[in-house]
């Protein structure tokens, strides 16, 4: 068996790339808001439903923009349970990350945790749509009006990801996507800020390339965050085959739980009722008492049967030495974080995964606790 990680990029038929590099040889255009530049924005703005579509280099520096476009300062309120780029977003803005505790189902912020750890200095709530599960969006909002503060998803794993038939990305003042390599549609590298008015949309733009309006007009001490045009155009390649991706990653979603759930101590996340889900991870948590091996005995296990797994996320984001030292970062204050980050893995997920390589991995998972038990019955042990 060839080795097989977590997740693999995919990639559009490399001749229909070449016809896109092509006008872009012709026309020189490289970047600066070019023709692709524009008609991803708007091809995106219909493919997700949302109003306005801010594109950017990668979604950490969309992240760090997006807090800045609402002048946020003092105290966030964020989730451990994400990718390292959350937190560091809040870290590169001089702004004091404040921890909430996890839900035991969906792996998300606990509205109820938010409420407990808010302060006079709070002005923000990040939180992280963790494996395209919405947040409790509509309790995180409620808590945000009575305290006048701002919401920012990190929506990195819910691309395409619909409530109710709408997109996950109209709620909070913000939320940011990542088209990195690892995700559903990728730009090699890339991201996105969704906001709801063009206002917004035109300081977000500022502060995205150095504040120009035009030639002489420098309108905000701006960066320089923007996606170049061989990113756009290959971001509107990409979705042309998003829908069959997505619905690639959902079968093989179905696989994995017909067949884990016949495996005692394995423990994976149900569709939620009302979502499109588009399938960027699959997570499962093992129990260890009852599966026979440890997480990490289990990860280990795998790899040495050529199955890369990985551990997101783990460690959690406040046991890393930056963070930990952080009133909120002790471990009391988030044992469901702590708990969730020490058993799970994200099994490998990618339209291009073969039947065998599903079958493999299922079978791998089966054995894995077979030889324990095996062993034991042979030792004596129950
Ligand atoms: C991927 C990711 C990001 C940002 O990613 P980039 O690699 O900078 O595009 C941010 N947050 C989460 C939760 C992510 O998974």
């Amino acid at each position: 068996m060839n080795n097989i990680y977590v997740t693999q990029p995919f990639l559009p038929p490399l001749d229909e790339f070449n016809e896109y590099m092509k006008q872009i040889w012709t026309s020189k255009w490289l970047t600066n808001g070019g023709q692709f530049h524009e008609e991803f924005e708007n091809a995106l703005c219909d493919y997700l439903g949302v109003k306005n579509v801010c594109l950017f280099n990668n979604g950490t520096l969309a992240l760090i923009i997006a807090l800045k476009a609402l002048r946020i300062t003092g105290e966030v309120i964020t989730t451990p349970f994400s990718f390292v780029a959350t937190t560091h977003s809040l870290w590169w803005n001089n702004i004091k990350p404040v921890f909430a505790d996890i839900d035991r189902e969906t792996f998300n912020i606990d509205p109820e945790k938010i409420e407990d750890a808010i302060t006079p200095q709070t002005t923000g709530i990040m939180p992280v749509h963790v494996y395209g599960n919405p947040c409790d969006v509509k309790a995180i909002q409620e808590i945000a009006d009575i305290y006048n503060l701002k919401v920012i998803y990190d929506a990195a794993h819910a691309f395409g990801v619909t409530l109710n038939d709408e997109s996950v990305l109209n709620f909070g003042d913000l939320s940011v996507i990542s088209f990195h390599a690892t995700k559903v549609l990728n730009t090699f590298e890339g991201g996105a800020i969704i906001c709801h008015d063009k206002k917004m949309k035109r300081h977000i733009d500022d502060l995205k390339n150095f504040g120009f309006r035009d030639e002489t007009t420098i309108v905000a001490p701006g960066i320089n965050a923007k996606m170049n045009e061989i990113q756009a155009a290959f971001g509107m390649l990409q979705l042309k085959y998003v829908d069959e991706a997505i619905d690639r990653r959902k079968a093989i979603a179905e696989i994995y739980r017909e067949n884990l759930i016949n495996i005692e101590g394995i423990y994976f996340q149900n569709d939620l009722p009302g979502i499109r889900q588009s399938y960027t991870y699959f997570p499962i948590l093992i129990d260890e008492k009852k599966y026979g091996k440890s997480r990490d005995e289990l990860y280990e296990y795998l790899k040495a049967h050529n199955i890369f797994g990985r551990r997101y996320f783990y460690p959690l984001i406040s046991n890393l030495s930056t963070y930990k030292g952080l009133k909120s970062s002790a471990p009391r204050n988030l044992p469901v974080a702590n708990d969730v980050a020490e058993r799970v893995i994200c099994l490998p997920l990618y339209p291009d995964l073969k039947k065998n390589e599903i079958e493999w991995i299922i079978d791998s998972i089966y054995m894995g606790n077979r030889v324990v038990s095996d062993r034991k019955q042979h030792l004596g042990i129950s």
